[in-house]
């Protein structure tokens, strides 16, 4: 049984994987801890499950997976903690962001009795105006609309105890949303904080398709709100409608000025249409996310793995 485990999602790193192993190896020889480290390769492009492989031969502390395609950055976080065998386990990016050193103040810590301890961002270098105004906006919001504390600007860089572990894996829905989840299952949680660097090579693997539906997934699987304000808005319009409604009774029994009327009836129609649509997109957004987990497929497959 190893004491620790280090989770490292891998898109299209193949710049940054020997740099970023022999950082976390020297942290990891300070602590005097039997490590592995689990590599998930989630369907790259480039030569980095290559890199890995060769690694694994030269390192007999390095594991990997590696998925049959893209399944997505939580899916293959995800994929690490069931296979993980460490008593703490630490989630880290694969790129350098999350610098590596930090790891020793996490693990003490865990030794100090926290079974969670994220990694707050006091700063981010290197990343684009829009990406640091979206993501700020969204864990603002999110924090508004649901009842549970995420934590604001923590990515999933993070060491959980094998407790938190279990209990994730025993949490079924096919959509992940680590750092709510996490919070949710409760227990002692402390945090630790850095300056976040910029990406050592590469781009991004976060597309903003993927970022919007990361986002919707934070939102549907931790809050209602949305359907609270579908509601909300059926009822506003309802009775805006029914004042429309007197109105036009009005003016076609009683004052007589009927024909004009025209600009009115195109908002009133347009009006509707547009909140009933909103409505129902909202709907579809839970119901699609029920679906997914009706369907229960795997969350990932796994094409090739060193890992019994
Ligand atoms: N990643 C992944 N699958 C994806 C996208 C990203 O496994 O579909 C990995 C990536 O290799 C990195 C981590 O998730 O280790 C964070 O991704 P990235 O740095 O691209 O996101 P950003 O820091 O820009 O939000
Ligand atoms: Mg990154």
């Amino acid at each position: 049984m190893e004491d620790l485990s280090i989770i490292i999602p891998i898109y299209n790193e193949e710049g940054n994987i020997r740099i970023l192993f022999d950082r976390l190896k020297k942290v990891v020889s300070q602590l005097h801890v039997p490590a592995e480290y689990i590599f998930v390769n989630d369907g790259s492009s480039d030569q980095s499950i290559a890199i890995i492989k060769e690694l694994s031969q030269q390192e007999p502390a390095v594991r990997y997976l590696d998925f049959s395609r893209n399944f997505g950055h939580q899916v293959a976080v995800t994929a690490g903690l069931d296979h993980a065998k460490g008593k703490a386990v630490v989630i880290i990016d694969a790129d350098l962001q999350d610098p590596p050193e930090l790891i020793a103040d996490l693990f003490k810590k865990w030794k100090d009795g926290y079974e969670v301890v994220y990694a707050k961002r006091r700063a981010r270098e290197g990343e684009s105006f829009l990406k640091k105004f979206t993501a700020k906006t969204f864990y603002r919001t999110l924090k508004k609309i649901t009842s549970i504390n995420i934590p604001v600007d923590t990515g999933d860089f993070r060491l959980i105890d094998r407790k938190i572990v279990d209990v994730l894996k025993s949490m079924p829905e096919q959509q992940k949303f680590l750092r709510g989840q996490i919070p949710w299952i409760g227990f002692r949680q402390t945090f630790v904080e850095y300056d976040r660097d910029s990406r050592h090579a590469g781009k991004t693997g976060y597309t903003y398709k993927k970022m919007i539906r990361f986002a919707l997934d934070g939102i549907t699987s931790f809050s209602n709100w949305p359907l609270k304000f579908a509601t909300l808005a059926g009822f506003a319009v309802s009775i805006f409608a029914f004042i429309m409604i007197l109105y036009a009774l009005y003016a076609r029994f009683i004052s007589r000025e009927y024909v004009q009327g025209w600009t009115s009836l195109m908002l009133a129609v347009l009006f509707l249409g547009g909140v009933q649509l909103i409505c129902i997109g909202i709907i579809g957004e839970y119901i699609s996310r029920l679906s997914a987990n009706v369907r229960n497929r795997p969350l990932y497959i796994i094409n090739d793995s060193n890992i019994n």
